[in-house]
Parts: structure tokens; C-alpha cells; sequence
């Protein structure tokens, strides 16, 4: 229930309404809420196999007859728009299916099979034990996930683990400006973020200096990337909850 609460006090802060119009009661407890600490947490290769994902969507094309060269050519092409944005999505993806000549319909239906029901079997298999396990700590639960905000919130709610969250983010551009946003109001000491890729994860670090930054590896990263971040990496959830309570234990 208390995190109801401060969702809610965090969106009138957002929405620009004048914490003088809300009681004193309401505003001392807005600034207490502000300096929660905070878990950050990524989607696509951090609680979702993405990669497994991919192989499901490549299976469905296959049935129409796209290749294993057209469907990654045609990946990276529906991945990002020309101007940077990150612009993924069973649409976009059977548009650029359908330009090899494919029907577009029945590409875009097959790509549809595997963002139904099924979403939630592309989660880890301790994914929800793990953000269960976080959220015992009683800090706020932020989801930050890059990609087109539609297509992700489709995977994220699809695959029903939204519930354990209390703010969310989905951003086409990059997760800097939601930290920016965040952090106006917060200190980078007081977070932990978790995310699969390493250089994204170097540079926020960077930015947000004492930002606490955990990485699980995603197998389509070089293990050499991981080696030479400096970075904690694990293989698993699992192992990220240990790290995360043995450094809790030693502040
Ligand atoms: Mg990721």
C-alpha cells in the first residue's frame, strides 16, 4: 500500500503541481519518499531472455519461409530509425520483412504468436523470485527499459512482471535523461542498477558518480567486455542477489 502512496506523490511532483497545494503531511512525507533508495532495473537480457526470444520470432517467420540472413537483416534494420531512436516492434519488423517480399499480413501475424500468453515463459527462470527477493528491502522498484515504449510495455506487461514495480520507464532514446530526471531529486549513492550492457552501464556511471551498478551477462556480450569493465558481473539472478545483500550487509 505504501508504495501506492509514493507513486502517486512522485507523479505530482512530476506533473509540476505545487507541492503547496498538497498538505504539509503530504509534502514532508513526498520529501521523505523522494530520498528512498531505489532499485533500477533493466528488461531485455536482465529479466527476459531476449536471445531465446529472438530464436521464438525467427521460428515463427520460418514457417512463411524468411531466412535466418533476412530475418537479422531485417532486425537491425526495424532496430532503430535513422535518426538513433530505438524503434523495434512486431509492426515495424514485418514492414521490413515485407520489403523481400513477404506478405506483411501474415509476417506480422506469425511475429504476434510470440507476444501473447507465451511472454511470460521468456522470463529467467528466477526472475520473479529475484525482483520478490528486492523487493523485501522496501526501496522503490524502477523497471527502466530501452526500446519502443509500446512494443516494451507489451513484453513487460505481457509477461506479467509489472506488478512488481512502482515506477516504470520505457524511453526510445536513452535511459540518461530518466537518471537525470531521477537523480534531481535523488543521490546516485542511494541506487542500485542493474543492467545487462556494459558499456551503457560504464557510461551512466560515470555521469552518476556512486551510483551502485550490477551486471548480469547477457550472452550476446563478449565475456572480454564484461572482464575489463571493472564491473561485478554474474551469471545469474541469483548470484546478483547475494551480491547485492552481502554489500547491503557491509554499509
Ligand atoms: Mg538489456
Amino acid at each position: 500500500m505504501m508504495e501506492l502512496v509514493i507513486c502517486k506523490n512522485f507523479c505530482l511532483i512530476e506533473c509540476g503541481i505545487d507541492c503547496k497545494l498538497i498538505s504539509l503531511y503530504n509534502y514532508l512525507f513526498c520529501l521523505i519518499c523522494l530520498q528512498k533508495n531505489m532499485f533500477i532495473i533493466d528488461f531485455d537480457d536482465t529479466l527476459f531472455d531476449t536471445q531465446s526470444f529472438k530464436v521464438a520470432r525467427l521460428g515463427a517467420v520460418k514457417e512463411l519461409g524468411v531466412s535466418d540472413d533476412v530475418y537479422l537483416e531485417t532486425y537491425r534494420e526495424a532496430r532503430n530509425s535513422s535518426d538513433g531512436l530505438f524503434t523495434y516492434s512486431d509492426l515495424r519488423h514485418a514492414e521490413m520483412i515485407s520489403r523481400r517480399g513477404f506478405d506483411k499480413d501474415e509476417i506480422l501475424a506469425h511475429l504476434q504468436t510470440t507476444t501473447g500468453e507465451d511472454l511470460k515463459d521468456f522470463l529467467f527462470p528466477t526472475t520473479c523470485e529475484f525482483l520478490n527477493g528486492l523487493k523485501k528491502y522496501n526501496e522503490t522498484m524502477v523497471l527502466l527499459s530501452l526500446g519502443d515504449p509500446a512494443f516494451q510495455d507489451l513484453k513487460v506487461r505481457g509477461s506479467c512482471i509489472d506488478k512488481h514495480f512502482d515506477r516504470m520507464f520505457m524511453v526510445d532514446k536513452t535511459k540518461e535523461e530518466v537518471l537525470n530526471k531521477l537523480f534531481e531529486k535523488n543521490n546516485p549513492k542511494n541506487v542500485w542498477f542493474i543492467n545487462d550492457k556494459v558499456q551503457e552501464t560504464l557510461d551512466l556511471v560515470k555521469k552518476f558518480k556512486g551510483m551502485n551498478a550490477v551486471l548480469r551477462r547477457s550472452l550476446n556480450i563478449d565475456l572480454h567486455e564484461y572482464d575489463s569493465s571493472g564491473l561485478p558481473f554474474f551469471e545469474t539472478l541469483d548470484e546478483i542477489e547475494i551480491y547485492i545483500r552481502d554489500k547491503k550487509e557491509t554499509l
